[in-house]
């Protein structure tokens, strides 16, 4: 059993709510008002937190059969033979990352390797 800490009788019904303004601001304001609001997770991940997915077609196992850019014409691209190649530097926008795990799961020659990123 895990000690957690020591609380005595009777202040855990006397601890203020965490989730709720309790107002501290407007009672220095005077007005005496207590505004109830949800307080926001201290954490908020942002665009710049965000996983991100880069993908890179092996030109050594790929054979053209051409799934990847029928599926995710976004992020690959034909060369001039009909292999499959990434899109610019292969990073892949969050609304495309399902059809491009399924290019990535139908490659024939897995020769498409996927990398997440922070
Ligand atoms: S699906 Fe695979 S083998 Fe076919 S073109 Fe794309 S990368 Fe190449």
């Amino acid at each position: 059993m895990v000690a957690g800490p020591r609380i005595a009788p009777g202040v855990v019904g006397s601890l203020p709510d965490p989730l709720v303004d309790h107002g501290a601001h407007s009672s220095h304001l005077g007005t005496g008002e207590r505004k109830e609001r949800p307080l926001q997770h201290p954490y908020q991940p942002d665009q710049e937190d965000r996983t991100r997915v880069r993908v890179h077609v092996d030109e050594e196992r790929c054979q053209g059969h051409g799934r990847c850019y029928a599926t995710a014409p976004e992020v690959f691209i034909p060369d001039e033979l009909g292999n499959g190649r990434e899109a610019g530097d292969g990073t892949v926008p969050e609304e495309l990352e399902g059809k491009t795990r399924l290019a990535v799961a139908n490659c024939p020659e897995q020769a498409i390797s996927i990398e997440e990123t922070i």
